[in-house]
């Protein structure tokens, strides 16, 4: 095994719910609220589409990073919600957004070469830095913030050796959306950093509520040359297996995510490719109704788990996560989040992900992408176990 790898570790959220469906196959009761994919089936236009391209033989392989069609459709999507322009040259197909993610880093991090990333924060993104020989600067965010970096906090940790910050809004796991002022104010900070490049980690915009609106820095124009944002179908369209994630950025910078890509996966899957482009160019109503149950849903359990003595839940803007503390259950009988949430896997049978995880301890990660019967029944199950450490 070589030493790249062993700097790595299995992403912990895909352990959870493999340890979750063992359990269910050995018969338990468990419920999982570990998995980060909404519940809902892809739309039936999406399918019909994927079926018609079998049918029309498109079954070969395709551009590296993208037929012409699916990039002409990211070009569309980004005029037409976020006011962007940018050329087919400036866009990147892959499988999954993960994989984008994954090529930007690989394309531009050299040893010694810093990313800073504010925490908690997604699992995958500090891995893929030391995969890259790369060094993940954590910024751990107060709660007080909600979870979110500030200017200050920004400036600090920026060095010479800064390549890449990484937002992501809304975020998994805290739900926790960036507002247009709030990214204006870091702009600022890296208006006057210009060795720092930003990967905008779009994938939870359309899973937002309130009047949270939805803003990305790319939008910032003196920013916008130095920023990949990353964007998939794997959330808004329920499209998780299906695989297409999307970037948009510097010309250069696409090219080399494109010559990496050309010596691993070659491309996306063509069938993906062509459900993604009926996603992104078909009918965007059923996001609206999905969004709003995700909204009953996300108010159900945040009301619950504030009634919960000894947890306590921030509201977020989006995503369908949420990021309870249980530091005041923490003491003699369970010294970390992490044993917390083994325990309660194992006594009461909720399968949820440690905070720890995701780089902040004293936290745990319920995500709601269940049905309501789902989540009444692990809360009743979350509770009795909370009382009974006390
Ligand atoms: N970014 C964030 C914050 C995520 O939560 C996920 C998936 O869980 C991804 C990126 C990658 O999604 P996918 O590879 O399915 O497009």
């Amino acid at each position: 095994i070589s030493d790249s790898l062993k700097r790595i570790k299995p992403s912990p959220t895909i352990a959870v719910t493999q340890k979750a469906r063992e359990l269910r196959a050995a018969g338990k009761d468990v419920i999982s609220l570990g998995a980060g994919e909404p519940d809902f089936d892809t739309p039936d236009n999406i399918k019909e589409a994927a079926i018609k391209a079998i049918k029309d033989g498109e079954t070969k392989y395709t551009a590296v990073d993208g037929t012409s069609d699916l990039k002409k459709a990211i070009v569309d999507k980004f005029k037409r919600e976020n006011n962007l322009d940018y050329s087919v040259e400036q866009i990147s197909a892959g499988t999954g957004g993960k994989q984008i993610i994954f090529n930007a880093i690989l394309a531009t991090v050299n040893p010694g070469d810093e990313v800073i990333i504010p925490a908690p924060y997604w699992v995958s993104y500090p891995d893929i830095v030391l995969l890259a020989g790369g060094t993940p600067k954590i910024v751990k965010c107060s709660e007080r913030n909600n979870f979110k970096i500030t200017p200050d906090e920004l400036k600090k940790n920026i060095t010479k050796k800064t390549k890449w910050i990484i937002i992501n809004s809304p975020s998994n796991p805290t739900g926790s959306g960036y507002t247009r002022k709030e990214l204006e104010a870091l702009g600022e900070v890296l208006k006057k950093n210009k060795n720092v490049f930003i990967l905008s980690d779009d994938i939870y915009e359309h899973i937002t509520y309130d009047d949270f609106k939805f803003f990305t820095i790319a939008q910032i124009k003196e920013l916008k040359d130095r920023t990949l944002t990353m964007n998939g179908v794997s959330k808004s369209y329920a499209m998780t297996g299906w695989r297409i994630g999307y970037g948009a950025g510097p010309k250069d910078i696409i090219k080399a995510m494109a010559k990496l890509q050309s010596q691993s996966t070659t491309n996306p899957s063509s069938i993906s490719q062509a459900a993604a482009v009926e996603a992104l160019n078909g009918t965007q109503d059923f996001i609206k109704t999905r969004a709003k149950s995700f909204k009953e849903r996300r108010d159900f359990v945040v009301k619950y788990l504030n009634s919960i003595n000894g947890l306590s839940c921030l509201k977020p803007n989006g995503a369908f996560y949420v990021f309870p503390n249980c530091k005041k259950l923490l003491g003699t009988k369970l010294k970390t989040d992490k044993e917390f949430v083994e325990k309660l896997l194992e006594e009461a049978l909720v399968a949820v992900v440690q905070g720890s995880a995701f780089g902040l301890d004293g936290y745990f990660r319920i995500s709601y992408a269940t049905s309501m019967d789902n989540l009444k029944k692990a809360l009743e199950r979350i509770k009795s176990f909370c009382e009974s450490l006390s």
